[in-house]
């Protein structure tokens, strides 16, 4: 391989965030190819025993197996760390996988956990469920609340875990406050950053020690695979979560990492425009429904917060209605956007968080975190947003809102 300027830091460090999304990471082959090539390939073969020898003690640059290393997936991860401004990326087959691998690479047995209540749903199965059974306690806590992190802390606190905006209630983490009672304290603070991605928002400039991705979302952007990333410091990435993932083998896949590089050069584009049509999109739904949750409408309690952390508040948000009936019925009735639980998508998607998203959360716990029986969360897309009004019109009239 041919290492092109797209990896080389002395140059790529002048490029801003639109540039670095399109060629950032780009390492060419001896053949010169414009997009990015797919290396499908398990293996590597060496000239020699003796190269072979070398590479596994490290003393030799170059690929052993593609769970350890793969030329596409390195593009993507130089990509991604370029455009988060960390030192180091590594990504993973899902956002899950991101996320197991980041709590988990740095926690033991006796470890405390403070995490935001408002999460995705597996999230909370993580924190609620797994961590405790491996004797590594958690808190959840209303993470609008900086100082209710404050107040979590115990002697063995070792991670801050939260997601802003949260799903899918929209709450908003102080993402300055939060990771600065981490840092004061020697605590690491792992922001799923899922929501706003590198191009609305960036956690390390604000104190964050790890960045966790579902690029399921809005980094593919198209709905097509599943993938997911942790970024951070160099010492994080090779001394911490290397160890755990190479041996655990959460690896993408080279095909699925080639798809995400061809989402990110649209990314930029994407998250403005979307952000915009939710706006439109949530200014007509503000009086017509009892409820709505936008931090990008002046009327949510935590607008200005997200303003001040977020370039633009992305493609979702949610609303409620009375109560399940109505939300089914709701969804029932559209006939342009779909009833589907994905986000991050260009198509308009709707779900009823409390019996998909949310459904293995347990009742106690979605209460607390806001997911009630009338919610619905809206992903708004790339569609024309008078045609999705329309859609959303005709529906609420059809459920006599
Ligand atoms: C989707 C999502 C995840 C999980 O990502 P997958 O790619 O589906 O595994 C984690 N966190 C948030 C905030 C998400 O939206």
């Amino acid at each position: 391989m041919k290492r092109r300027s797209g990896q080389d830091r002395s140059v790529t460090q002048h490029w801003r965030p639109a540039t670095l999304a399109v060629r950032g990471g780009t390492a060419r082959s001896e053949f010169g190819e414009t997009s990015e090539a797919i290396f499908l390939t398990s293996g590597y073969s060496y000239d020699c025993a003796e190269d072979a020898a070398a590479r596994f003690a490290g003393e030799q640059e170059g690929m052993t197996y593609s769970r350890l290393q793969n030329p596409t997936v390195e593009m993507l991860e130089h990509r991604i760390a370029l455009l988060e401004g960390a030192e180091a990326c590594r990504t993973m087959a899902t956002g899950m996988a991101a996320m197991t691998a980041a709590l988990l690479c740095q926690l033991q047995q006796g470890d405390h956990v403070v995490a935001g209540r408002a999460a995705f749903g597996s999230c909370r199965w993580l924190v609620d469920t797994l961590l405790p059974r491996f004797g590594i306690q958690s808190t959840t806590v209303d993470a609008r609340d900086s100082r209710a992190f404050e107040a979590a802390v115990r002697p063995n606190t070792k991670v801050f875990f939260f997601e802003t905006p949260a799903n899918p209630t929209m709450d908003v983490v102080d993402l300055k406050a939060v990771c600065g009672i981490a840092r004061e304290r020697g605590i690491v603070s792992v922001v799923d950053n899922a929501f706003a991605t590198p191009a609305l928002q960036r956690p390390l400039e604000f104190g964050a020690d790890v960045v966790a991705y579902s690029a399921t979302k809005m980094m593919d952007g198209q709905g097509r695979v599943l993938a997911g990333a942790v970024c951070g410091s160099e010492d994080f990435v090779t001394n911490t979560l290397l160890p755990f993932t190479r041996n655990t083998g959460p690896t993408l896949s080279a095909f699925n990492a080639w798809v995400v590089l061809k989402g990110l050069e649209t990314l930029d584009l994407r998250v403005r425009r979307q952000s915009a049509n939710a706006v439109t999109v949530g200014q007509f739904l503000e009086g017509r429904v009892p409820r709505i949750l936008h931090p990008g409408l002046p009327s949510h309690p935590q607008h200005a917060l997200a303003m001040s952390q977020m370039v633009a508040t992305g493609p979702i948000f949610a609303f409620e209605v009375a109560d399940r009936a109505q939300a089914h019925a709701l969804l029932n009735a559209l006939e342009l956007i779909d009833i589907s639980n994905n986000i991050g998508d260009s198509r308009s998607l709707m779900t009823h968080p409390a019996s998909t998203t949310h459904y293995g959360v347990s009742a106690e716990a979605r209460a607390e975190m806001g997911v009630t029986e009338g919610l619905l969360r809206l992903n708004v897309g790339l569609e024309d947003p008078q045609d999705l009004i329309d859609d959303l019109d005709q529906a609420l009239r059809q459920v006599g809102l």
